[in-house]
């Protein structure tokens, strides 16, 4: 249930509403809006009887939300979400790029890397500082060193850095060097890890779990936004499924969807999707086309020597090659625009 509060009603009536909630045993939920005030009923089994907060002073109407997710719904926030980092906003009408290294490598490398991504019209610079493998035998990532790296990226090129918590215990320490916390999607279901980004408010980018659905999707990130942290970016990055010619498969038929549903940015990751080098443009292009919010891809300046995942990782130029399509594709949108529907 969302209760939406008249223009211009008084901060005693929101409380009002709100204490009124926690009588009837619910948890209240404000939603701040640009147009609007709404308070979100949580906590409830099933329907929620509307008949005296109806007719409370200051408040518009109730309307019942039918999802289980309801903060990430579009029912409950119809506009799009725009999530900002440093200078960028992800969730516009222009794609956002994210690209770096899998993971961070020597700072020279690293700071190369930026830079160049940078001048070929990345907007945010991505590597992990603590990588989740496989094996325990795979490299797992430089730390704490790297984070430090990553402190330098911003600094020397302006680019706000994405990198990845593996670990609850770790959010604090990469939230003081990165813009952008990336759940990743093994953690999609860490719900301790979700409840702490939840409480530290910073940007969480929260991948598509390997065999999550969209409403598990969706839930994991209504964690983050349950805490009150309505920054959050949803990636789609692959799903496995039976088939054995690529890494995962690249699970665009979600993207359009999703966004229908949550007012949430919605990026694909193409590279984990796809897991070789050479077929990440189409899916590049493909999921622009599918209505992505931008795209998040794993780019080197000598792809083959990466200290991880240097099959899927494209080389600057085809970045280059990437960013240019987006803008041919941007420039036909106009054309589609009627099949692009978010609403
Ligand atoms: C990554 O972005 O390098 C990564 C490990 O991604 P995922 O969690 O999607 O596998
Ligand atoms: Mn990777």
């Amino acid at each position: 249930m969302l209760v939406i509060m008249r223009k211009g009603s008084t901060d005693e009536e929101c409380d009002a509403v709100e204490e009124q909630i926690r009588r009837m045993g619910y948890a209240p939920l404000p939603v701040p809006g640009e147009n609007r005030t709404a308070i979100c009923v949580t906590g409830n089994k099933g329907p929620v009887e509307a008949t005296f907060l109806n007719q409370m002073p200051g408040v518009l109407e109730c309307i019942p939300v039918t999802k289980p997710y309801k903060l990430v719904s579009r029912e409950v926030h119809p506009e799009d979400t725009v999530v900002r980092a440093g200078s960028v906003g992800i969730g516009g009408d222009s794609p956002t790029f994210i690209a770096g290294p899998c993971s961070v490598e020597t700072e020279s490398r690293t700071l190369e890397v930026a830079r160049r991504v940078k001048a070929a019209g990345a907007h945010i610079f991505r590597a992990g500082a603590y990588k989740p493998r496989t094996s325990p035998y795979a490299f797992q990532g430089l730390g704490e060193e790297g984070l430090h790296t990553l402190r330098l990226v911003r600094e020397e090129h302006g680019l706000p850095v994405v990198s990845e918590v593996i670990d609850s215990s770790l959010a604090e320490k990469v939230a003081e060097h990165v813009d952008i916390l990336q759940v990743g999607a093994r953690n999609m279901q860490n719900f301790a890890l979700l409840k702490k980004l939840g409480e530290l408010k910073r940007p969480v980018l929260l991948k598509r779990g390997i065999s999550a659905t969209l409403e598990e999707w969706l839930m994991a990130a209504e964690y983050l936004l349950a805490e009150g942290n309505p920054n959050v970016i949803l990636c789609e990055r692959g799903v496995r499924t039976f088939n054995n010619h690529s890494r995962n498969t690249l699970d665009l038929n979600v993207v359009p969807l999703a966004r229908t549903m949550t007012h949430l940015p919605v990026l694909v990751d193409p590279s984990h999707g796809v897991g070789k080098r050479d077929r990440v443009r189409p899916l590049a292009r493909a999921s622009l086309a599918a209505g992505a919010h931008g795209l998040m891809m794993e780019v080197h300046s000598n792809p083959d020597t990466a200290y991880s995942d240097a099959a899927q990782t494209i080389d600057i130029e085809t970045f280059e090659g990437i960013v240019k399509d987006a803008s041919i594709l941007s420039q036909l949108e106009s054309l589609f625009e009627p099949a692009l529907a978010t609403d």
